[in-house]
């Protein structure tokens, strides 16, 4: 390592995919400085994953409180209280970023709370600290942004995911823009907490991209709980106005009075502003870094990992590409992350969690395919009296019988694709499936008890 330079890495932004390569590095014995203009632990820790599947468990309650009536229990009234799920979600976050700065601290990597913006390939301008540091390597993990709408009327009026943390009260309706995973599990987590919850989506079907007998389900079932679904829709403008406050109005005329906005219409990854052009970085058409397979950027010593590749936009696969250039950079082992069957859940009511290709995905690249298909209600809604199913899918390649894909929406169902994951990464077949005893009672035992195809496609065509 040079000591021409000031650090041997400097890394911009303290989420997932930041925290793990400065940590990894400094406990190499790299000199390294990590800056964070807000808070460590990235939009994971802060502003997503964890405050929202806390929100998740604080909204499946209700639900929770009215199906034990057929289990035999009597409840009083239950009643929810917003600020005290607010103040005890903002206690396990805290908790959070201080293990992150521990994890840094310990290993003798410098913190910086500053924002930090490129003044040459290797010099890091530290606004916060009026300073100026250089770097053999550096490192860009910013993440991303919420999407804010800018060219539709009235955007200002709407807030985006990082506010619903932050609500000093639970609004009495809430209108949702966006169909995707924020959307969706947002719909749902209102809906449970009892809010008048509208999704707005301009597709013909939730969820693009998923398998559609799962995106189904969960929007069959968000509907049968409450949820107003309004599908190929646009928002015309946003109006501070109406007897709530807040006015929508979508391209055919409908007019929507709610408290809240949400627009949840995607993440855009954050390099306004970085200076990435006085370092010769190239961006995408999107302000994403362009990356090669080892997370190098056009200027092979600056890197980046995480939502500001726009490669996947999930914490363990930025953590995973972090951990991956530390092998490359600094151990000698040139790594490239592994981009093939990453499982992933939503966190809707019910969940999703799937790996491996969708039916129509694989219908591209696979000339013969079997569908294993088993729709049923789970047990638990039986003695609850809950007319909501759970769908599992199973596709596998035809010709040589490997499971290319599973899909599920129901209860668990993430916890499920985690291992199904593990089995799909071995090569799994169908019949090492079959060969698997099942688990009873279990909902899982469904995907090792699927012995007959329900259709089969060809070519592209379904052949029952
Ligand atoms: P998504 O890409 O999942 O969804 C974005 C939604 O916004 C889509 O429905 C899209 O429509 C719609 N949209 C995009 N642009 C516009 C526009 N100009 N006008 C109207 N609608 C628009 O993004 P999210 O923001 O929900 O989440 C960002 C990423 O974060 C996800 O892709 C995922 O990788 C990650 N994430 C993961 C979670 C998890 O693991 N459980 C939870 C939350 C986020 P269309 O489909 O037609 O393009």
């Amino acid at each position: 390592m040079s000591e021409a330079y000031d650090y041997d890495l400097f890394v911009i932004g303290g989420g997932s995919g930041g925290v793990r390569a400065g940590r990894l590095a400094a406990g190499l014995g790299k000199r390294v400085g990590i800056a964070e203009e807000y808070r460590f632990g990235g939009t994971c820790v802060i502003r997503g994953c964890v405050p929202k599947k806390l929100f998740v468990y604080a909204s499946q309650f209700g639900k929770a409180f009215e199906d034990s009536a057929g289990f035999g229990w009597r409840a009083g009234p239950a009643e929810f209280d917003w600020p005290t799920l607010v103040a005890n979600k903002d206690t396990e976050v805290a908790r959070l970023e201080a293990l992150y700065r521990r994890g840094l601290e310990n290993n003798g990597a410098e913190i910086f709370e500053s924002r930090a913006v490129f003044e040459g390939p290797h010099e890091i301008h530290l606004l916060g600290q009026g300073r100026t540091v250089s770097a053999e390597r550096i490192l860009v993990a910013t993440g991303g942004v919420a999407n804010q709408l800018e060219s539709l009327p009235g955007h200002q009026h709407c807030i985006t995911s990082n506010e619903t943390f932050h609500l000093e009260s639970l609004p009495k309706a809430i209108v949702i823009y966006g169909g995707g995973y924020i959307a969706v599990e947002f719909a749902c987590i209102f809906a449970g907490l009892g809010v008048t919850t509208t999704l707005i989506y301009r597709g013909d079907h939730i969820l693009r991209g998923f398998d559609h007998d799962v995106s189904g389900l969960v929007q069959e079932t968000m509907i049968k709980r409450g949820v107003r679904v309004i599908l190929n829709r646009h928002f015309t403008e946003v109006e501070a106005s109406g007897i709530f406050g807040r006015r929508v109005k979508l391209d055919d005329g409908t007019v929507i009075d709610c408290e809240t906005v949400m627009l949840a219409a995607g993440r855009l990854p954050y390099t306004a502003g970085l200076g990435l052009e006085k370092a010769g970085v190239e961006t995408g058409h999107k302000g994403e870094i362009k990356v090669d397979p080892y997370s190098r950027s056009s200027v092979p010593f600056i890197l980046a990992v995480g939502d500001v590749t726009d490669r996947m936009a999930l914490t363990p696969v930025a953590i995973h590409e972090a951990m991956c250039l530390i092998e490359t950079e600094f151990r000698d082992n040139p790594t490239s992350p592994d981009h093939e069957l990453v499982p992933t859940a939503v966190f809707s009511q019910p969940e999703i969690g799937t790996v491996g290709l969708p039916e129509y995905a694989a219908c591209m690249e696979y000339e013969r395919l079997n569908i294993f298909l088993a729709r049923f209600t789970p047990m638990k809604n039986t003695l609850a009296g809950r007319d909501e199913k759970m769908v599992m899918k199973i596709i596998v390649d035809a010709d040589n019988d490997r499971v290319i894909g599973v899909h599920i929406a129901g209860p668990e169902a993430g916890e499920m694709a985690q291992t199904l994951a593990i089995a799909l990464k071995m090569g799994a077949t169908k019949a090492d499936f079959d060969r698997t005893m099942a688990l009873h009672p279990t909902a899982a035992e469904e995907l090792v008890t699927m012995y007959q195809p329900s259709y089969r496609i060809v070519n592209g065509e379904r052949v029952d």
